[in-house]
């Protein structure tokens, strides 16, 4: 599906045109290229501390110019900013300060990247509040940590011409120089990040790899893809194939010619399974192992809406969105988990919604799904690090695909519009979210729920 509003604008008339009338002017924005994923001009890097020193050693590695005063750099591609040894509010000042006058020269597709520790505060991330090794904070410093997260949310919201603003919340125990850190930086510069804003990751433990090489950051790895015929999950199978996996895509017997479509292209083998099949955990297994003698990776996408308003729900309704977008998430995580056929370093992705999130109007069972989706993937997280892996979910906004197709047109042209970029975002978007989160650049980041919704400003 294309969004004809974001081309007309894009266009020498429909510019100036959207620009005298004060219209949205949403901009294409800068994905990513396997050659060239970084913002171009210096990066600026703000804040005095180690995690600050670290990240331009990390960028410097990356070959990029890295500056350390607003005033020596005329094109700026990022600002990355040190706050992670804030102890009260007026701590915040220096760095935002110097970040404003910094604003105006920010490229497009630029980024601002913020470090900080976590605090026990609202809209953090479901794990950040029971992370291991948490200090007790005074509540001035609980008051300066929280602080960087709505300075941030703000920022992304104030940014135009495809410039993202993300956090990256560094748990206390956690070295500034950790690979989930190094990790979570690379993401949040590179174009695999383009409709993620306004968000944070939080970085639980020290584990993961800061060398994953970014072009191909799952090589190696076998992943199996539910819901995979079509939408997000068709788009998620490629790009992990893309970046070097051996996928098995999964869906419904129905969709059977989409699927061997998508299966015969990559040489694999498909798997016809409605994943609400009790025995759905067990038969993925053993056609991954028996293909290919393991099991690495996994996309919890198959999903489906039936909305009516609470008033008009009925059985079957809410029985089949629980039973497809929860339920048969939790009994497969359940089998993967006690089976002894997975890999060294598994890694699962759920995928939520932004409904789950914030809620929506006649969309009480899907809500509760994906919001149950969040609840299991914060629950299972130390379960399956005992493993050496992680869980995390995504929750994508309003993205173009089969389902959003199906809202009316006046309605689908407000939601696209409800961002801080001013768009929907695509099913690659999502892919690209899931690809790192599944890579072991990711590996300390565990249990969380990450937005790829461009700040939908419905919700929090
Ligand atoms: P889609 O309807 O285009 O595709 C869903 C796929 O899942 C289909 O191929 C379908 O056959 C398959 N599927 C459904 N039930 C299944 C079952 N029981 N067993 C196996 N496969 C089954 O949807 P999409 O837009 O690509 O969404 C993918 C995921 O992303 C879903 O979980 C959805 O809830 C979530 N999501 C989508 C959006 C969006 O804007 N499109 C937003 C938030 C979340």
């Amino acid at each position: 599906m294309t969004d004809t509003y974001l081309d007309m604008v894009n266009s020498g008339l429909g510019k100036q045109l959207a620009g005298k009338l004060g219209l949205p002017r949403p901009v294409t924005l800068r994905r990513f290229t396997a050659d060239g994923d970084f913002p171009s001009g210096s990066v600026l890097v703000l804040g005095r501390g180690a995690a600050g020193d670290a990240a331009s050693s990390a960028l410097l590695g990356w070959d990029l110019d890295v500056r350390r005063h607003a005033q020596d750099v005329d094109r700026v591609g990022a600002v990355v900013i040190d706050y992670t040894e804030v102890d009260s509010p007026a701590d915040l000042a220096d760095a935002a300060l110097e970040l404003a006058s910094a604003v105006r020269k920010l490229r497009p597709g630029g980024r601002v990247i913020t470090l900080s520790r976590p605090a026990p505060g609202i809209g953090t991330g479901a794990a950040s509040g029971m992370l291991p090794g948490a200090r007790q904070l005074t509540p001035s410093q609980a008051a300066a940590r929280q602080g960087v997260v709505g300075m941030l949310r703000s920022i992304a919201q104030e940014m135009r011409g495809g410039v993202t603003a993300n956090g990256i919340l560094l748990a206390d125990d956690v070295a500034a120089d950790a690979p989930g850190v190094t990790g979570a930086l690379r993401f949040f510069l590179s174009g695999r990040s383009a409709y993620v804003d306004g968000q944070f990751l939080t970085v639980g433990d020290d584990r993961g790899d800061a060398d994953v090489d970014w072009v191909h950051p799952v090589a190696g790895k076998v992943a199996v893809v539910t819901g995979a015929a079509r939408g997000i999950g068709a788009q998620v199978t490629r790009t992990l194939a893309a970046s070097g996996a051996t996928v098995i895509p999964v869906d419904v017997p129905a969709a059977g010619d989409a699927l061997s479509k998508l299966a015969n292209e990559l040489r694999v083998p498909a798997l016809q399974l409605d994943v609400t099949d009790p025995q759905a955990g067990q038969k993925i297994l053993d056609l991954a192992v028996s293909r290919y003698g393991r099991l690495d990776l996994v996309v919890h996408n198959a999903g489906i809406t039936r909305d009516k308003m609470l008033a008009n729900m009925d059985q079957a309704k809410w029985d089949s969105v629980i039973a497809v977008n929860i339920e048969s998430q939790l009994r497969i995580t359940e089998t993967l988990l006690a089976s002894d056929q997975l890999g060294p370093a598994p890694r699962i992705v759920c995928l939520a919604s932004t409904s789950g999130v914030a809620g929506n109007r006649g969309q009480t069972n899907y809500a509760a799904s994906k919001a149950g989706v969040i609840g299991a993937v914060a629950a299972t997280a130390p379960l399956i690090a005992e493993k050496g892996g992680t869980i995390n979910a995504v929750a994508p906004g309003f993205i173009e695909s089969d389902m959003t197709a199906k809202i009316p047109a006046a309605r689908r042209q407000i939601s696209r519009r409800l961002n801080s970029l001013q768009q929907g975002g695509t099913p690659e978007d999502v892919a690209q979210a899931i690809t790192f989160l599944l890579s072991d650049a990711a590996g300390g980041i565990n249990g969380q729920t990450l937005r790829v919704c461009g700040q939908s400003l419905v919700g929090a």
